[in-house]
């Protein structure tokens, strides 16, 4: 796996989490709900840190992916397949994403796949 991969994932995360806190109904909801979601000031310097360290390249790559899909420009490889849109990925592809080390793009959707 590339690694920038989990730093992607984390960065997705604290950009869910921002929209999440940022929603006065959602961040009541999951409050209710046992999370704990840090302030905002802390998110964002803590998303501030984590693109500090991410490939700018990848970095544009998924600020363009997460203005199209929201929520999921980075997903996992799950059976075989997308979990974004479902498409199924060539067994070459597969084993790239198993042992490679360079990024992977869905060849369907274009969100940046990393295996589980
Ligand atoms: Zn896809």
């Amino acid at each position: 796996m590339n690694k920038d991969i989990p730093l992607l994932v984390s960065l997705q995360d604290i950009d869910n989490l921002l929209e999440d806190a940022s929603d006065q109904g959602d961040a009541h909801e999951l409050k209710s709900l046992g999370f704990v979601l840090g302030s905002l000031e802390e998110l964002k310097a803590a998303r501030v840190r984590v693109r500090a360290t991410i490939d700018q390249a990848l970095l544009r790559a998924y600020d363009r992916l997460a203005s199209v899909y929201r929520r999921r420009a980075v997903v996992p490889i799950v059976h075989g397949t997308c979990s974004g849109c479902f498409g199924t990925l060539p067994t070459a592809r597969l084993q790239e994403a198993k042992t490679g080390d360079k990024v992977l793009c869905c060849e369907n959707c274009g969100r940046i796949l990393f295996w589980m």
